[in-house]
């Protein structure tokens, strides 16, 4: 059986520019694709093989496998591009019979010509694995021709049986032009995800989000083409359907007004050496287990959790303890404070800067301990004994690198 996508996730930024979803100053393509990888069901591990598909950092292909706790898995790059995407969906490397593949693909925003936005942030991850699901059986790329644009759609005819519906991506007015020329094939266009006018252009993994609306093969399997039609090339993937793709939804946090729209970060931005809390990064590195897995330690003799995890019991003092994560959802808040701009430590200055005054929490854990989370997003968006969930998010720059913690949203069963 080849290899098919059989789960996806969604992850969308919290920043807003005008109507267009972009990166908030605390998430980049990292974040994004931890939150969707989290969204993926229990069975997504372990993971044995991830594929990085985008402009990831070259520290995020360490930083995704602490962050999933599977630091033993292999890492694999790709550029980004819906040609890149596809081919990686499509490829059997040889991998575990017995571990996940996932392949995580992402996009932050990026500025065009006369400093106009080109495309917003998303994230998406598969898990690929036996079927039945989607899978692809081949690949084809061609420079954009804008003269031509039926021969280009009949294009997916000479590799035999027709197959159908065509999904079409790409810019709405090229969408409409090539569904009025492929009108007699029989195909069956549409722009996915679909954008309300006005709404700014899609973010450049739109290919990822395509496949929600393939085919769901249900009554057996279903060949079908998906064309991503880019400003100056065109790729085309050819796939078979035997079962529907399951798919979810990270949870998002209070959208953030962006006045402008996100730099990229330069060197000096990143060399910050904090008057404050100055983290030395091999102190930091340790500590990540539970900052970000939020790693505590399950005491055998008399059933306490410790947390942060630190190899003893706080209760009773035994070293017979188990590393155990806490979970994810149902964090209930205690406290709450709000750090007004210039209150900040100076670490968090850009981040002021930029967001204005954020929340900090005090937030007990369904097992029990507390911890202190920044509160991701507008300050006053979570109130007292609300269900909070720790996210991964940037906290601020230091020695060189953007150094990354646990942050509070809003819970599914929260009002605030
Ligand atoms: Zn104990």
């Amino acid at each position: 059986m080849p290899v098919a996508v059989l789960h996806a996730s969604v992850a969308r930024p919290s920043g807003r520019l005008g109507p267009l979803a972009v990166e908030a100053p605390d998430e980049d393509v990292f974040t994004l694709a931890v939150a969707a990888a989290e969204a993926l069901p229990p069975e997504s591990r372990p993971v044995t093989r991830v594929d990085l598909v985008g402009e990831f950092p070259p520290e995020s292909e360490w930083e995704i496998l602490e962050a999933l706790g599977t630091p033993e898995a292999s890492v694999h790059r790709s550029p980004p591009g819906a040609a890149h995407l596809l081919e990686t969906l499509r490829s059997h490397p040889d991998t575990p019979a017995a571990g996940v593949r996932l392949v995580l693909a992402g996009d932050v925003s990026a500025l065009g010509p006369g400093n106009r936005l080109e495309h917003g942030a998303l994230a998406v991850a598969f898990r690929l694995g036996d079927g039945p699901g989607l899978s692809f059986s081949s690949i084809a790329s061609h420079a954009t021709s804008p003269a031509t644009p039926s021969a280009r759609l009949r294009l997916p005819a000479a590799h035999g049986a027709e197959p159908t519906p065509l999904l079409l991506l790409g810019s709405e007015a090229r969408v409409a032009s090539a569904a009025r020329d492929a009108g007699g094939l029989g195909y069956a266009p549409g722009i996915v995800p679909h954008a309300p006018p006005g709404t700014g252009p899609a973010p450049s993994t739109p290919t990822a989000v395509a496949l929600r609306a393939a085919p769901p093969g249900e009554g057996g399997p279903i060949e079908f083409v998906l064309a991503a039609l880019g400003a100056d090339r065109d790729v085309y993937a050819y796939g078979r359907s035997t079962g529907r793709v399951a798919w979810s939804e990270a949870l998002s946090s209070a959208t953030v007004a962006l006045a402008a729209p996100p730099v990229r970060d330069t060197p000096a931005d990143l060399d910050l050496r904090a008057e404050g809390a100055y983290v030395p990064r091999p102190r930091y590195v340790e500590n990540l287990p539970s900052r970000w897995r939020l790693l505590a330690d399950h005491c055998g003799a008399c059933g306490h959790r410790t947390f942060p995890s630190r190899g003893s019991c706080q209760a009773c003092g035994s070293a017979e303890v188990a590393p155990e994560p806490l979970s994810r959802v149902g964090w209930i808040v205690e406290a709450v404070t709000t750090v007004r701009p210039g209150a900040q430590p100076t670490e968090f200055d850009r981040t002021v800067g930029l967001a204005g005054a954020y929340s900090v929490v005090v937030a007990r854990s369904p097992e029990g301990p507390r911890a202190t989370f920044q509160v991701a997003g507008p300050s006053g968006t979570v109130a007292l004994g609300a269900s909070v969930v720790p996210v991964l998010r940037r906290l601020y720059p230091m020695e060189g690198e953007w150094r990354y913690g646990r942050k509070a949203i809003s819970g599914p069963n929260s009002s605030g």
